[in-house]
């Protein structure tokens, strides 16, 4: 198949959370399975960091925003065989300090940026040479593609037009902006109603999306099931509801060539499930660097997270309050939030034998954590996916998860299967519940034999691309059916 997938973000050149992570090694994994695939996302600053094969492409990307012409570049690169990522450079839009914000605050021009990028996926869609015949959106930032496709497709002679797929990363960041952005889309005023773009008088990208495109997925099968409900449903839960024959969750894949415990260069030892021996090494250099007494009976949990809501920070830390007062020791990372960073910091400053914080973004010390710990915590209010928990498993590193969204469908619990349980659930949103799990894993730790069955369970679970490619394929499949008969 020839497939155009756009992204906001793109692994291993721009990241904020799991999106890059995902289409990076979706495109990846098609790619190696024969199938054409470009991706297209924007030049932010830093982009060229790691490599210096890039090249410019002879392309005229000029395209009206609003009522002026915003001219861009297109630079190509060729990280492997049938692969093209495609960067659209405009520097006044994306070579700036954050991806999104800066100092907590949006970019106040985030339509016209992201609406300059839609309209980049659409320009490349219907001029590439190799017409894709799959246009693959990841949330809200290029929302409008689908829309603007099927307008050039209906009014403007576009034969064959691509089908369209929607992938919906978090229901919760629309893309809502106040109606006079959708000046910049250039689109006519009769689809800004409440069957199109608009939502209460204002302009949603992802409602868009979800209204225009051929195929809608979601990255796992519960929050595909959940954003249905009014609880998890953002708001676009009716909306889902009557999409619901077009709406298929499928939970996001592991690039293991990245996330590997042998051969990782952010890893001073290998080990395995055959050999697990490096691991103990590898917690002792954490406990150090975390400059917590590195004793390797006291277990270890972790967390590397988006300071966010989402993330369940409140009741992580009050469940922490109240656990601390046992031999336990914690380590984090994150960034976000400035009175999150300080709660950690504080609870740091207190217990400083027990608890170590670092702020701000560091790849390769997220793999130092997953390997280091004995437990990672997830307690998330809602996770559509999440990676971090499969990223635990392979790394041996028990994860007490909530049972939301992707954290049930990837992890096991004892009740659910004796034999192949891979880490705690729990189900309230509460400190009550997340303190409760901890002690399950504190019992779970001073039980080794059975602690290291979990491991070597986790550890040997495959959430590789290889099953979850074919299920896109599936999916694209259908949506070329669904758009022939538009
Ligand atoms: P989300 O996409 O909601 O942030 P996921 O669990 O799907 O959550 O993906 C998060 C990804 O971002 C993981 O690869 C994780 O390791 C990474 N990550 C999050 N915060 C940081 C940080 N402060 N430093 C390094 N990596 C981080």
């Amino acid at each position: 198949m020839k497939l155009l997938l756009a992204s906001s973000e793109l692994h291993p050149y721009s990241k904020t959370g799991g999106l890059a992570d995902m289409v990076g090694s979706l495109g990846k994994a098609l790619a190696g399975e024969g199938h054409q695939v470009g991706i297209v996302t924007p030049w932010y600053r830093g982009t060229d960091r790691k490599y210096s094969d890039f090249r410019k492409l002879d392309w005229q990307l000029e395209l009206p925003l609003g009522d002026t012409l915003e001219s861009g570049e297109i630079w190509v690169r060729e990280p492997q065989k049938n692969l093209t990522v495609y960067f659209v450079k405009h520097p006044g839009f994306y070579e700036r300090a954050g991806i999104y914000n800066e100092a907590g605050q949006d970019y106040p021009d985030n339509a016209q940026r992201y609406l300059f990028l839609s309209k980049a996926v659409v320009n490349l869609a219907r001029y590439l040479p190799w017409k894709p015949e799959i246009v693959h959106v990841h949330d809200w930032q290029v929302g409008l593609v689908p829309l603007m496709i099927k307008h050039q497709a209906w009014r403007d002679g576009w034969q064959n037009a691509p089908a369209t797929v929607l992938t919906i990363h978090n229901l919760a960041y629309q893309g809502l902006f106040h109606a006079e952005a959708y000046k910049f889309s250039n689109l006519p005023n009769y689809y800004f109603h409440a069957e199109g773009v608009e939502q209460y008088g204002n302009m949603n990208s992802l409602k868009s999306a979800i209204e225009f495109s051929d195929m809608i997925t979601t990255v796992s099968p519960r929050y595909a099931r959940e954003i249905m409900t009014e609880e998890y449903g953002c708001g676009l839960d009716a909306i889902l509801r009557r999409r619901q024959d077009r709406l298929k969750g499928i939970l996001n894949g592991v690039d293991y060539d990245e996330w590997s415990t042998e051969r990782n260069v952010c890893l001073a030892h290998s080990y395995s499930a055959d050999r697990p021996d490096g691991k103990a090494r590898l917690k002792a250099e954490l406990q150090l660097e975390y400059g917590l007494p590195a004793r390797p009976e006291v277990p270890v949990f972790g967390n590397i997270t988006r300071l966010v809501d989402q993330k369940g920070v409140d009741i992580q830390l009050g469940a922490l309050e109240e656990m601390l007062a046992t031999d336990l020791q914690f380590v984090c990372l994150g960034s976000g939030a400035a009175e999150f960073e300080q709660a950690y910091r504080d609870l740091a400053a207190r217990y400083p034998d027990k608890v170590g914080v670092r702020t701000g973004y560091d790849h390769c010390l997220a793999h130092r954590i997953e390997a280091g710990c004995d437990f990672y915590l997830m307690p998330s209010r809602f996770e559509p996916c999440g990676l971090n928990q499969m990223y635990s498993l392979r790394y041996g590193t028990v994860p007490i998860v909530r049972r939301t969204g992707g954290l049930d469908d990837s992890v096991i619990d004892i009740a659910e299967d004796q034999e192949r349980a891979t880490g705690i659930k729990f189900t309230e949103y509460s400190v009550r519940a997340l303190a409760k799990a901890i002690r399950k894993a504190l019992v779970l730790h001073e039980h080794q034999e059975l602690y290291r069955r979990y491991r070597d369970n986790g550890m040997r679970a495959d959430f590789s691309w290889e099953k979850t490619g074919d299920d896109y394929l599936e999916v694209y499949r259908r949506a070329i059916e669904y758009a022939a008969f538009m």
